[in-house]
Order: C-alpha cells, then sequence, then structure tokens
C-alpha cells in the first residue's frame, strides 16, 4: 500500500509548516484536512446555512466544490486561500467539524489523497480515524504558551491587533473543546511518536520527522 504520515496536533502547533515541508522534501502528496472543514464553514455561511444543521452541512460537505492547485485554495474556482484563515472560518470550522455526517461526508474525499509515492496528511482525526493504517504517525504540539506566542507574532508580523492574554484563552478553550468532543476527539494516540516543539523550530521539527520516515 501507499504509505502514509499522519500528523495529528492541536491548532497553532506549526504542525502545518512541518507537514507541507516534510512532504515537500519526501516528494510526497499532502492533505490539510482542517481546510476543508473551513471550505465546509465558508460554503455554509454563504449560503445561509446554519452550522449546526448538520443535514444541511453534511449535504455541502458531500458536494464541496473545492479545489488545491499550486498551495491555493478553491470554491468554486475562487481564490479562499486567506479567507478561511479568517478568525470566521476558524471557529466555523471547529462547530461544523463535530458533527457527525459532515466529518462522514469528507471521509471518502480525504481517503482518495492517499496516491503513489506517499502521502503526508494533517489534521487531527488522521492516524485515529481517516488513516488508521498510517505507518508513521506523529503527534506534533507544543505548550499552550508557546503557541499562543506564536500566532501573537505572525497577527503582529501581519499589522493585526493581537492580546497575549485573549489568544491563550482562546487556545485554550479550543483545545478543551477539540478533547472533549464526542467524534473524532484530539488526542495523543499509543502508537504515535510525540513531537513537542515547545523547545524545537520549525527546521528541526521537519528534520525529526524526515528521520523517522527514512529510519
Ligand atoms: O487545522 P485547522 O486549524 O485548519 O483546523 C480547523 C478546524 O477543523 C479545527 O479547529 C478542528 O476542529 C477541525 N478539524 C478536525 N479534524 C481534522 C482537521 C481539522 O476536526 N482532521
Amino acid at each position: 500500500p501507499v504509505p502514509v504520515l499522519a500528523i495529528d496536533g492541536p491548532s497553532a502547533s506549526g504542525k502545518g509548516t512541518v507537514a507541507a515541508r516534510v512532504a515537500a522534501a519526501l516528494g510526497w502528496h499532502y492533505l490539510d484536512s482542517g481546510s476543508l472543514y473551513r471550505l465546509v464553514a465558508l460554503a455554509a455561511m454563504r449560503a445561509g446555512v446554519p452550522l449546526d444543521d448538520e443535514r444541511g452541512v453534511a449535504a455541502l460537505a458531500a458536494a464541496l466544490p473545492a479545489s488545491f492547485e499550486d498551495g491555493r485554495v478553491l470554491l468554486s474556482g475562487e481564490d479562499v486561500t486567506d479567507g478561511i484563515r479568517s478568525e470566521a472560518c476558524s471557529v466555523g470550522a471547529s462547530k461544523v467539524a463535530v458533527l457527525a455526517a459532515v466529518r462522514a461526508a469528507l471521509f471518502d474525499r480525504q481517503r482518495d489523497y492517499r496516491a503513489a509515492p506517499g502521502l503526508v496528511a494533517e489534521g487531527r482525526d488522521m492516524g485515529s480515524v481517516v488513516f488508521p493504517d498510517a505507518g508513521i504517525k506523529v503527534f506534533l504540539t507544543a505548550s499552550a504558551e508557546a503557541r499562543a506566542e506564536r500566532r501573537y507574532k505572525q497577527l503582529i508580523e501581519k499589522g493585526s491587533a493581537a492580546n497575549m492574554e485573549s489568544l491563550l484563552k482562546d487556545l485554550q478553550e479550543r483545545d478543551a473543546r477539540d478533547a472533549a468532543r464526542p467524534v473524532a476527539p484530539l488526542l495523543k494516540l499509543p502508537d504515535a511518536v510525540l513531537l513537542d516543539t515547545t523547545e524545537r523550530n520549525v527546521e528541526q521539527a521537519v528534520a525529526f520527522v524526515l528521520d523517522l520516515v527514512r529510519a
């Protein structure tokens, strides 16, 4: 079977950056599963479908007109790469992500990314639900303080306003919601390798994961 490297972890852990770089280094395909939940939230908000309408949102997810081209994310051909990173889409994604029918509607689409020579799949349930047979599973995390600080720096660099205390509080609340939800809770699997990036930079994290794959 085509090899899969599953990287799961909490928000702002840096797993997106690490996963994309590892995929590029290996020449493997890359699945950013969080972007699918963000796209579903955006599509629902645009269509006026309430984010807690499980059947309505699942129907949108099943027919999601999404495509990925050269690192850009398209919805019905429109570039929404930056749009899906908005706070509204972050919150919306975590709302639609608790709906079992929505997760089921995205299941096959995610599995279809598995293609030669390999796939790096990143999210919350890659190792637990979507690719339980992944040859390597990594749980990539960092302390809440380190993650809040990274997000703070990103926002400041973009020229946005940011408040460290509220960022930390938001992260901790979202972590608690992701871990406590009944469907696909975020947890470190017994067969996942723990990669704590609190004291590691991106290069070190990428090297750590590449060593696992090449070992
Ligand atoms: O990783 P990212 O922050 O883009 O994910 C957005 C939201 O989508 C997360 O808050 C999480 O609730 C949800 N998600 C999920 N399962 C995944 C990926 C993301 O539930 N595999």
